[in-house]
């Protein structure tokens, strides 16, 4: 019945060929057949399509196994499906590079493998305090989530014949159409009508679900986030998410994007945290500490030494997260200069008594500018 020719004899490689034997004797038939290179060529097109089915199959494991147990008269009818094997689309280019096996990789991968479809998987945020990133937490939320129905184990039905596999996908849902587009032959996929994407025919509707196999409940998730969480980071539930169509296939996962509600003064760096602490011109000089709350549970005591400038920092190592690679981060204080914003005439008085001893020396600013640029340079 079938005018093939023998796969093997196409590629010219004997019937224990390798891989690599299979794979070189195909690219250089391919070069030679290629449409570009034999234009308006009717016996090179079909023979370039011959040595692209051939390659196909044979260097296709499960395919050649079949093929040289059957040969061309394959139950079940030609692996390509009815269509037959319909070409496809490669440059000259792809013969000389490496990308055949992405290519023919997917020829296959069309007739049943999909079957077992998966359920959606499901992105919530939520928000948790600053606190959390030291002490970690339990947290629980509630979520509308698409569920199995329990009244016709998620058939749709609650009888057996009520829910049938759609016979024009298999199933699938949608339907796989190969279309001309020139000399080549692109796949389209496309929602299959008959079922509209169901994948299920259902002729006695499940009263619960209406026959969708699935029902929308409230369900509360309980999870615990770990210390040391940071923005953005996603916890994964698996099998949390939505339920799979049809009663077959595994749920979705659930996916909690945290959101870490920012600290009023510190930011985060990795495990360290910053800050500034502004202070007036009199701290500075003098010196001072300060006592401020810390979400560790002990004060956080800054001791400013005296003689402190703007831009100074102050470290303190161990206050900051742990849970990094360096281990427990520290706690950066950057000091900065709180200049009064209003000079009152009282104040301006006792400013401008000040200014003999500690104001700006202009016989001797060049020497000063050239000094912090130094100190500058340095640090
Ligand atoms: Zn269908
Ligand atoms: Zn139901």
């Amino acid at each position: 019945m079938s005018g093939k020719r023998d796969y093997y004899k196409v590629l010219g490689v004997s019937r224990d060929a390798t891989e690599s034997e299979i794979k070189r004797a195909f690219r250089t038939l391919a070069r030679r057949h290629h449409p570009d290179k034999n234009p308006d060529d009717t016996d090179a097109e079909t023979k370039f399509k011959e040595v692209q089915e051939a390659y196909a199959v044979l260097s296709n494991p499960d395919q050649r196994r079949k093929y040289d147990t059957f040969g061309h008269e394959q139950p079940g009818g030609s692996p390509f499906g009815p269509g037959g094997f319909q070409g496809v689309n490669i440059t000259i280019d792809d013969l000389f590079g490496g990308g055949i096996e992405s290519i023919f990789s997917q020829i296959f991968s069309g007739g049943g493998v999909r079957r077992k479809r998966r359920g959606t998987d499901l992105l919530v945020n939520h928000e948790v305090s600053f606190q959390v990133v030291f002490d970690g937490s339990d947290e629980s939320i509630e979520i509308d989530v698409l569920k199995s129905c329990e009244d016709c184990e998620g058939t749709g039905s609650p009888s057996p014949e009520g829910a049938r596999e759609c016979p024009t996908c298999d199933g699938r849902g949608r339907i796989q159409r190969i279309e001309k587009a020139g000399f080549f032959t692109k796949q389209v996929v496309s929602e299959c009508t008959t079922c509209r994407g169901e994948g299920r025919i259902v002729s006695d509707p499940c009263g619960t679900c209406s026959g969708e196999g699935r029902s929308r409940r409230t369900r509360e998730v309980t999870f615990t986030v770990p210390p040391g969480i940071s923005s953005g980071t996603r916890l994964r539930m698996r099998g949390h998410g939505e339920a799979a169509r049809g009663a077959r296939g595994e749920n979705g996962d659930l996916y909690i994007q945290i959101e870490v509600i920012e600290h009023p003064w510190f930011e985060r760096d990795g495990a360290d945290l910053l800050m500034a602490l502004p202070l007036g011109f009199v701290e500075l000089a003098l010196g001072t500490q300060v006592i401020l709350p810390h979400p560790d549970g002990s004060d956080l005591r800054i001791k400013v030494p005296a003689g402190s400038n703007p831009g100074d920092t102050i470290n303190l190592p161990g206050r900051g997260i742990s849970g990094g690679r360096r281990g427990k981060g520290s706690v950066t204080v950057l000091l900065k200069l709180d200049m009064p914003k209003k000079v009152s005439r009282s104040l301006k008085k006792s400013l401008d008594s000040l200014r003999e001893e500690i104001g700006t020396d202009f016989d001797s600013l060049e020497d000063s500018i050239r000094d912090e640029a130094k100190r500058r340079r340095r640090g």
